[in-house]
């Protein structure tokens, strides 16, 4: 039994994360799929629809994951749609161009500032200067009726001069926060949907990492316990190859809301591969980690599936998972090869259940 843990060849290591060459059997796997994709909808296998197809399977950006869906619905992806693509999202002078935009606009407001302050420091200077001069002179001789009236009228003159350039300084201040402030706005919303599976609505690979890595750190540093579930599709080939991708897809939602309504505050649910889901579970131990497990398989169990355009049902789908616990010597990438050797146990089994890292020993040596 114990055996069985220990054998698994290890499926996946979290490439980005600690340097090393991401698994080469995954990257086949992506490459098969890749081409098995890019022959159903094409247009053609030049390197530009690989890289765009490789990268939908490795679901690596949310959003051109999403505008492909779009192309894939119409039954046929072609080359025009592949070059926009390309050019929005794997281009590397995107983002350098979008840095560029931002720090433009941001350059124009700050200059439109300036000018402003300048304009009204101008003022407030003329504005002291023309007092000045009026006070000497009324400090000078004998003010007749005359004078003190000229400059009773200069003084107004020049105060409505500070009070309108004051307005315009007021005005443009106002148009620089709002452009600001929709700037920071827009900054803020692809920062978080840089974080997000857009099918699903949960964390995605990019944030799982980041959040995986802080769940160890932590439980480790503060020897508190933290918990790890790993959660994966029954034979969704077979169900993809039977309904279709499309309904597939409907699956795949269908995870993530089982998984958003049973966790509970301060877990972070996450779609972090095709048909792979985590959940990591700060403050849980091993055993309330496996209860929670137990609910979303129980769940997701439950839920009959209706094809939504000809309300077709499509039978029952069901989930294995791995949960695993953390230990002292635990690394995320260590934490997250236990719960997926569980998670194999548990198709190993037979599916349809929940292995947890109870009987996995420790690491020898
Ligand atoms: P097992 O019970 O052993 O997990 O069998 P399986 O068929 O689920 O496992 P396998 O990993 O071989 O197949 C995963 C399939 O998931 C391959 C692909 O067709 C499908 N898939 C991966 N990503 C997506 C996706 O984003 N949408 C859809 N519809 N299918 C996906
Ligand atoms: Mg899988
Ligand atoms: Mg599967």
């Amino acid at each position: 039994m114990l055996a069985s843990f220990g054998a698994r060849p290890k499926r996946r290591r979290l490439g980005d994360m600690d340097g090393s060459q991401g698994d080469r059997d995954r990257t086949f796997a992506l490459a098969e799929r890749a081409t098995a994709l890019m022959r159903e909808y094409g247009p053609s296998a030049t390197p530009r629809a690989y890289a765009v197809w490789y990268n939908y399977v490795a679901a690596l950006y949310p959003k051109m994951n999403e505008a492909m869906s779009g192309f894939m619905a119409t039954g046929a992806v072609s080359e025009a749609e592949i070059d926009i693509l390309y050019e929005a999202y794997l281009d590397g002078q995107r983002l350098v161009r979008a840095a560029d935009e931002t720090s433009r606009t941001v350059l124009a407001e700050l200059a439109n500032l300036t000018e402003a302050l300048d304009l009204s420091l101008g003022s407030s200077a003329e504005h002291s200067e023309a007092l000045r001069t009026l006070l000497q002179d009324l400090d000078g001789t004998g003010l007749d009726r005359t004078r003190i009236l000229e400059i009773v009228a200069a003084l107004a003159a020049t105060t409505r001069e500070v009070a309108d350039s004051n307005r315009v300084l007021e005005a443009r201040m106002r148009e620089s926060r709002n452009e600001i402030e929709s700037l920071r706005e827009a900054l803020e919303t692809t920062r978080r949907e840089s974080l997000i599976d857009p099918l699903t609505g949960l964390s995605n690979r990019k944030q799982f990492e980041e959040s995986l890595h802080a769940l160890v750190e932590e439980a480790v540093a503060e020897r508190k316990p933290a918990s790890l579930v790993v959660i994966d599709v029954d034979f969704f080939k077979r169900f993809n190859d039977l309904y279709g991708h499309l309904t597939g897809d409907q699956v795949l939602r269908l995870v993530g809301a089982v998984m958003r309504e049973t966790v509970t505050a301060g877990a972070t649910p996450a779609r972090f591969g095709g048909e792979e889901f985590a959940i990591l579970l700060p403050g849980l131990g091993r055993a309330e980690a496996r209860a929670l497990a137990e609910k979303v398989r129980t769940s997701v169990m439950t839920r009959e599936l209706v094809k939504r355009s000809t309300g077709e049902t499509l039978g029952k789908i069901t989930v294995s998972l791995g949960v695993a616990a953390v230990r002292p010597s635990d690394t995320a990438v260590s934490l997250l090869e236990r719960a997926d050797q569980c998670m194999f146990k548990a198709k190993r089994d037979g599916r349809n259940r929940t292995v947890d890292d109870g009987s996995v020993p420790p690491p020898v040596g």
